[in-house]
């Protein structure tokens, strides 16, 4: 009976009384019957039945993802009527978002809300509408409309009305903040409800139809790839990096069968526009669908708080370049051959599901418990077979081919030429290209065609190949990478016929105390690379 009710109940317009649209335990009821069975208990019943605050609520959610960024959450919504709660921090302080995926209609009149704001604040009205614009609650006019408007059926939008809903592939987004006050919460500043659950039950079970902007229907909940803060426990620091520090952590989760994972969490305090968080996520995004022997397994993320972390595999290894600095020189050529074979499988492996690395080199490749190096770092990654810039980034140059300095171009045939670094940092224990120059000065010499040598006591055949051909000038001569596996597996089967007895093995693990050191500074390798006024003024340092 009461569901029928519940069904049937039109809920409160502002600024009528909050609308108990769904069942609040009565708190009465539950002490007068403790007070004659238990009466000690009155006072945690009274604590038990206390006001839960609305972000509470929402974290209890199983489709609460927590400080997911828009970016993200739109992945997760694919039909129209797709929808999820995350959080939000405005100004310090939290807000609850409900983010949902449109119908083409919906997308539409939103499109339209947005003009009518634009128009409103003096902006052009042509102008684009930004694809994560998000509604902001607080303000009836954030809505482009007022309470008002919606009820007399503005006048501009009489000629689009939205058809009722029809499930669709989603075209457009909506992140709406839920705002707050003496009235209860509301998405639209027209329904208010005494709670968030009375909210998303109306726009589930109730607002089903009609022409309205937006339809909550199918609840979107956590995924396999996302952790809960309570279940990573962080152990200690193993390094810090341009995005933020990395630490190891043990890790309880019910579906994640080992129970130690690397854990990157952002950097504090970085003002907004340097888009940190940004390339952070673009960073997970790239990497999570990644799987590959010789590629480092991104696991997943942890939106629970602020700073947002991002788990991996653990390398107990750490940094090759660590390792290169502190044991080279005492590692074979064919230990070392092995680690230029296995950076070379996980590049060929990223260009063929069309990820440019774009930071190719010995210090962003980490060794795994077997010895077996990995590709990792994949903040300045894109997902592209070719890119070119189209605006100012902080770039490791002096890795850099001509076409990538000149043009501002990136491709499958620029890794190689990185990696043709790599395998010198490999053999020379690590040393950096153009080590003693400047920046500018490196970048002379690299446009000059003046590469960087082998170290001589890599295998001459390995030398020839890298100098001339991996450092080919022009693009097309460069060998893919394909050919350098074949190359690597080649030159390594020789090895092992000059040498039987080495295995290529050497000490790994919690013990190899050097390469679990925290990792040194890069800074100075990355320049800022601007496109547009770099033919008028060359990089600048950004370590100057
Ligand atoms: P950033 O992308 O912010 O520059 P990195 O990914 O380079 O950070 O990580 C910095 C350091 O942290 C590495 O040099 C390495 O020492 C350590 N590290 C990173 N990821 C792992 C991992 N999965 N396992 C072990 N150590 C790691």
């Amino acid at each position: 009976m009461f569901l029928v009710r519940l069904l049937t109940a039109k809920p409160a317009k502002k600024p009528a009384a909050p609308l108990p649209t769904v069942t609040e335990s009565k708190p009465e009821e539950h002490v007068s019957v403790h007070e004659v069975l238990v009466p000690i208990r009155k006072e945690e019943k009274h604590e038990q039945v206390k006001v839960i605050s609305t972000i509470e609520r929402a974290r209890k959610l199983p489709f609460c993802h927590g400080f997911m960024p828009s970016l993200e959450a739109v992945n997760l919504l694919v039909r129209s009527g797709d929808f999820l709660i995350r959080l939000r921090e405005v100004k310090g302080q939290v807000r609850v978002v409900v983010s949902v995926a449109l119908t083409s209609a919906q997308s539409t009149k939103l499109r339209q809300i947005n003009e009518k704001e634009d128009t409103r604040k003096g902006c052009q009205v042509a102008k684009k509408v930004p694809y994560e614009k998000e509604d902001d609650g607080d303000v009836a006019t954030d809505l482009g409309e007022t309470g008002d408007d919606r009820r007399k059926g503005s006048d501009s939008f009489s000629e689009i009305r939205p058809a009722p809903f029809r499930e669709t592939i989603a075209v457009n987004y909506r992140h709406m903040k839920l705002r707050e006050n003496k009235n209860g919460c509301s998405l639209d500043g027209e329904y208010y409800f005494s709670n968030l659950n009375s909210l998303l039950a109306f726009y589930m079970f109730v607002k089903l139809e009609g022409p309205q902007d937006f339809n909550l229907r199918n609840p979107i909940s956590r995924q396999y790839g996302s952790f809960r803060s309570s279940q990573i426990k962080i152990v200690k620091t193993l390094g810090n990096g341009a995005f933020g520090e990395v630490s190891l952590a043990e890790i309880n989760h019910p579906a994640f069968a080992q129970n130690k994972a690397a854990v990157k969490t952002m950097k504090k305090g970085v003002p907004e526009h340097l888009g940190l968080e940004e390339k952070f996520l673009v960073e997970g995004t790239i990497s999570i669908p990644l799987d590959h022997p010789n590629v480092v397994r991104t696991l997943g993320w942890c939106y629970d708080s602020k700073p947002l972390q991002l788990l991996m595999e653990l390398c107990p290894g750490g940094a090759l370049s660590t390792f290169l600095m502190a044991k080279s020189e005492k590692a074979s050529n064919l230990t070392l051959t092995r680690f230029c074979l296995d950076a070379a499988r996980g590049l060929e492996y990223l260009h063929d599901v069309g990820v440019l690395h774009r930071d190719v080199a010995a210090r962003n490749c980490l060794i795994d418990e077997h010895g077996t190096a990995k590709v990792a770092d994949f903040g300045l990654s894109v997902k592209a077979y070719y890119y070119e810039m189209t605006t100012a980034e902080n770039l490791p140059t002096r890795y850099l081919p001509p076409e990538s300095l000149t043009n501002y171009s990136f491709n499958a045939e620029s890794d190689v030429y990185a990696y043709g670094h790599l395998v010198c940092e490999v053999f020379n224990k690590c040393q950096m290209p153009y080590a003693g120059m400047s920046g500018p000065e490196a970048r002379k010499q690299i446009l000059a065609g003046k590469v960087v040598n082998v170290h001589e006591r890599a295998p001459e055949a390995l030398r020839f190949f890298v100098e001339n051909r991996i450092f080919a000038y022009h693009a097309i001569y460069r060998p893919t990478m394909p050919q350098i596996v074949e190359f690597m597996t080649e030159v390594i089967s020789i090895l092992k016929e000059a040498n039987p007895g080495d295995n290529a093995a050497f000490e790994i693990g919690a013990e190899n105390k050097e390469a679990m050191q925290p990792s040194t500074g890069t800074e100075e390798v990355f320049e800022r690379l601007e496109p547009s006024s770099a033919a008028q003024s060359p990089p600048v340092d950004v370590a100057a």
